[in-house]
């Protein structure tokens, strides 16, 4: 059979709705499939009487890096949200990040000087940890035993499904500390939510581009190889490989979507459960993403789970172990000319948004300009 297409591209996620824009531009023909029904991957958002419900999970768009924000917001126009989550701790809410509204409610401290003083005599007993081998030493350095105890390990553990000391310490480096009365959670220059969701993000990068919904790459797969010179899969490296190598742990999520016929909920769109006894890590209230003032509301409770090959693969699971079966799988796939991998599950990253339009960027750059 003739080749008709320059890209397969597996998946409609970010990546490879950014590859796929690109490609396009350059007059390369793609036809790009989904086993699902919509676009969008996991950033996704139904549309319930006007409310964007991000149907697989919080997406909350941040980024330091301005080619990543300017070029999201050639689609699309963003709005001014700023991420300020609320943990919920034995039915008493602070503030995130760990902040002076945070340790003022934890400690009764009103000034920096006395938070930073406090912070250094719980850090003391863990002073003698110089590299954190695992999530637990590295937590316990940075912050020691209350803010440790009361935040991170119950909440970590139940996300994770595993003891904190089985974890890679790079998870919780996420979590930044600040020493001013500022809920900011991110560092980033620049965030924000689309104007009217994720779907204008998706459908202004795909316009134009061929789509095949409803179709699944491993039904098809030969028929389907044939059609193109290069295949980029965006889909699970270990499943692309017929699972040779072992099977990839990832961390997957069950979502109770709830509408309620009252107007807000819970006053913030992010509200974590940090306890272990609440079995759901976090409620999302939808409408306050976009500052909807709609007389109802849809809340959405998270519930961790394991992934067991028939639920969604959310987070891969970074430890040593499935890292040396991933890089097993990547040697082999760096050896076919013919094919490019991307996003969260093909490389096995725990890839915020703005890292998956800089990664695909990277490869847009090599692939389709040869820089
Ligand atoms: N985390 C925590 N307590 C919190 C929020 C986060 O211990 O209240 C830890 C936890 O290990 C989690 C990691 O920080 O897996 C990253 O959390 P974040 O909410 O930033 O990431 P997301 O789940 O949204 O990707």
């Amino acid at each position: 059979m003739d080749i008709k297409y320059d890209y397969l591209i597996v998946g409609t996620g970010l990546f490879a709705s950014v590859f796929a824009y690109h490609a396009k531009k350059m007059g390369k023909k793609c036809l790009m499939i989904d086993k699902r029904s919509h676009l969008g991957g996991n950033i996704y958002c139904e549309d319930v009487d006007s409310i964007n419900v991000h149907k697989y999970g919080a997406h909350i768009f941040h980024t330091s890096n301005k080619e990543v924000w300017q070029f999201v917001n050639s689609f699309v126009e963003f709005n001014r949200f700023t991420n300020s989550p609320l943990a919920n701790y034995k039915e008493v809410l602070y503030n995130l990040p760990f902040n002076m509204n945070t340790f003022s409610k934890l400690w009764g401290v009103e000034t920096p000087q006395q938070a930073k003083e406090k912070l250094e005599e719980q850090r003391q007993r863990y002073a003698h940890i110089e590299t954190p081998a695992n999530l637990e030493e590295q937590a316990l350095k940075l912050c020691g035993d209350d803010i440790y105890y009361a935040f991170i390990k119950e909440y970590t553990e139940k996300q994770w499904g595993r003891s904190a000391k089985e974890l890679p310490a790079f998870i919780i480096k996420r979590i930044p500390f600040r020493f001013t009365y500022d809920n900011n959670y991110f560092n980033d220059d620049y965030q924000g939510i689309p104007k009217g969701g994720y779907n204008k993000l998706i459908n202004g990068l795909l316009e134009g581009v061929e789509v095949k919904l409803n179709t699944n790459y491993f039904d098809h797969k030969s028929e389907l190889d044939k059609l193109a010179d290069t295949v980029l899969f965006t889909g699970r490296i270990d499943e692309l490989f017929n699972y040779e190598f072992g099977v990839l742990e990832y961390r997957s999520l069950s979502f109770e979507h709830e509408r309620l016929d009252i107007e807000d909920f819970q006053g913030n769109a992010v509200v974590n459960y940090n306890e272990r006894s609440v079995p759901y890590t976090r409620i999302i209230e939808h409408k306050h993403f976009e500052f909807g003032n709609q007389p109802f509301t849809v809340i959405t409770r998270e519930y961790p789970s394991e992934f067991t090959g028939k639920n969604e693969p959310y987070y891969p699971v970074n430890d040593d172990k499935n890292m040396q079966i991933y890089s097993k799988y990547k040697e082999k796939a760096d050896l076919n000319g013919k094919l490019l991998l991307g996003g969260r599950l093909a490389q096995y990253a725990y890839f915020d948004m703005d890292d998956t339009v800089e990664a695909a960027l990277r490869l847009v750059k090599k692939e389709l300009y040869n820089l």
